[in-house]
């Protein structure tokens, strides 16, 4: 199975509050889950945004199975399947010739082990509202990754991911990435929250055992877009180590469950 089939197999099989909260570009269900109580404080984890990263659905999954003790969260543990199909298992995961097509051009060639991307080229990690189009590694046309597309939430998966934060209203999110072993959580927060923001970042800290970093002229991002524009704490956990190949394959998810299955909840219950 790959990894699109077990998160639908999981949803399908999933007895708690669950949702089809929107569609990829070439039309796969995004799925998000709800674990805990309907009480304060709530949050949203979402993973595997990133193709090459599709890893950390399995985390996603893991937590969703832990269940958390304090509030509670919706969790959307494939965020880009598409993307995620086309690195896991290549441009036969795609339906039409045309789309085929451009994304070997795209690719300049047939292993997309490394894609980064939805399936229309752009970058959904670089394609939200926060200082959108000015981080130093953006592209300003499709490609395997960094483009930030035509507008910000141009893409399906980035908008679907905009209208549940609205909706959810969150009071922290979590975005799991790969790979690195670190945490991110600034975004040019003035002084109070960034104070406020470091106390739960190093909550996550002692949980994981990564240090906290900072981020090199980055924007767009989803954490970031939380950060500036709903000015909640947001936080980007990179799992795996550097010297670990990429794409991290799925014998590595069990070690990755085990070790990130509670960060969620810590958070939960520290917030
Ligand atoms: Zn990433």
């Amino acid at each position: 199975m790959n990894v699109f089939e077990e998160v639908k197999l999981f949803y399908q099989q999933y007895q708690g509050e669950k949702r089809i909260v929107g569609k990829s570009e070439e039309g796969r269900e995004i799925f998000a889950f709800f674990v805990g109580a309907h009480t304060a404080p709530t949050a949203i984890c979402q993973c595997a945004i990133h193709a090459r990263e599709w890893i950390t659905a399995y985390i996603g999954l893991a937590q969703i199975a832990r269940g958390v003790s304090r509030g509670g969260a919706w969790v959307i543990p494939l965020v880009n399947p598409d993307g995620a199909l086309l690195s896991q298992v290549g441009i036969e995961s795609v339906a039409q010739e045309r789309t085929k097509n451009r994304l070997l051009r795209l690719n300049g060639g047939k292993d997309f082990s490394l894609w980064k991307a939805n399936a229309r080229g752009v970058d959904l990690n670089v394609n939200f509202d926060a200082r959108w189009g000015t981080g130093e590694k953006n592209v300003f046309h499709p490609a395997p990754e960094n483009y930030i597309g035509k507008r910000p939430c141009s893409a399906q998966e980035s908008r679907t991911l905009k209208y549940v934060t609205y909706a959810v209203r969150p009071q922290f999110t979590l975005s799991y990435h790969a790979k690195g072993e670190e945490i991110y959580w600034e975004f040019y927060q003035p002084f109070f929250r960034k104070m406020r923001d470091k106390r739960l970042a190093c909550v996550l800290k002692k949980t994981t055992g990564y240090p906290l970093k900072r981020a090199k002229n980055s924007a767009g991002g989803y954490k970031d877009w939380c950060i500036e524009r709903l000015k909640i704490p947001a936080f980007t956990v990179e799992v795996g180590s550097d010297g670990w190949s990429h794409p991290i394959g799925k014998e590595y998810a069990p070690l990755l469950c085990k070790k990130h299955e509670n960060d969620l909840n810590k958070l939960l219950e520290e917030y």
